[in-house]
């Protein structure tokens, strides 16, 4: 599940506010795919390492046809991809072939470079979350690798359940890699008021999923990101419904300075086109895959066209 990101996105801009941040995100299509990108969006490029959200599915879940996203490569981030319901197969360069259902997590690192597809599989029905990391200067350009977590950690607080996707959380802790400080978790909440424990050195966002969802005073709508500056030891939540359901993400700022154009994230200009360049002319860094999905061709980038 790709997400291209069709604009040269720049500097990280941190929220300094103490009340949260609600910004609408942007509807668009992957793979037949209704989508609502909700990062990067204005004035926050990345959330700790977080750098990349988009809803996948409409909210009922009901999609017309199976996803059906083709070879393509990505550079220097984890794609973590988390469904809500239905089924989708995972391909990649590694060989690797992983079928995906709700509950499970793939953590796929991509390191100088790697390729993979993904095909709904499950009919009708489908929902999930494709979420990116950026990886540091210091394993970016390592090997690819990938990750398939059949059990996460399931925990509990007053009013709260929680799967952990990353991280920790309440005591839970994933045992998916982490190459910065970070957490991701998907939430759910009886009705009323509660809150969560929080690391006051991470910024963080919360992603409304389902339901009415009031975070530290201010609504959060599904298609949304509520966006809050480190120093927070707790976040008050109320959850108008019984169910209503969320990810938090956080993670220490990151400190460096990302760069994101179409399937790749890097530090440069002159880095992301040498990524374009190298997938147009089928280069080894980012392997094959066996199967009948057609490769994904990677657009022009705008700093090349001309007129
Ligand atoms: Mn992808």
């Amino acid at each position: 599940m790709s997400g291209p990101v069709s604009d040269e996105t720049g500097e990280v801009d941190a929220t300094a506010d103490a009340a949260p941040r609600v910004v609408t995100g942007r509807e668009t299509e992957v793979g037949g795919m209704p989508i609502a990108r909700v990062l990067p969006t204005k004035g926050a490029r990345t959330v700790g390492p977080w750098c990349f959200v988009d809803l996948m599915g409409p909210e009922d879940g009901l999609v017309p046809d199976p996803m059906e996203v083709g070879p393509h490569p990505h550079t220097g981030l984890h794609t973590v991809t988390w469904l809500l319901e239905g089924e989708a197969l995972h391909r990649d360069s590694l060989g690797t072939v992983q079928p995906l259902r709700p509950g499970q997590l793939n953590l796929m690192t991509a390191g100088g470079g790697i390729s993979h597809s993904e095909l709904g599989t499950s009919g009708e029905r489908f929902a999930g979350v494709q979420l990116w990391v950026a990886q540091p200067e210091a394993t970016r350009h390592d090997e690819p690798a990938f990750e398939h977590h059949g059990e996460l950690p399931q925990v509990e607080g007053d009013g709260v359940r929680a799967t952990v996707l990353v991280g920790e959380l309440l005591d839970g802790r994933s045992p998916a890699r982490a190459d910065t400080p970070m957490v991701g978790a998907d939430v759910t909440l009886e009705g009323g008021l509660t809150s969560l424990p929080l690391d006051p050195a991470f910024e963080h966002a919360v992603v409304p999923l389902r339901g009415e969802l009031v975070v530290d005073g201010t609504p959060a709508p599904r298609g949304a990101i509520a966006l809050l500056a480190p120093g927070r030891d707790e976040l008050p939540l109320d959850a108008l419904e019984d169910g209503s359901r969320f990810l938090l993400l956080g993670g220490a700022p990151f400190g460096e300075r990302v760069q994101m154009w179409w399937n790749f994230v890097g530090r440069s200009r002159e880095e992301l086109e040498s990524s374009w360049r190298d997938w147009a002319d089928r280069h080894d860094r980012f392997g094959s895959i066996d199967g009948p999905m057609e490769r994904i061709e990677a657009p022009l980038p705008p700093w090349l066209r001309t007129g």
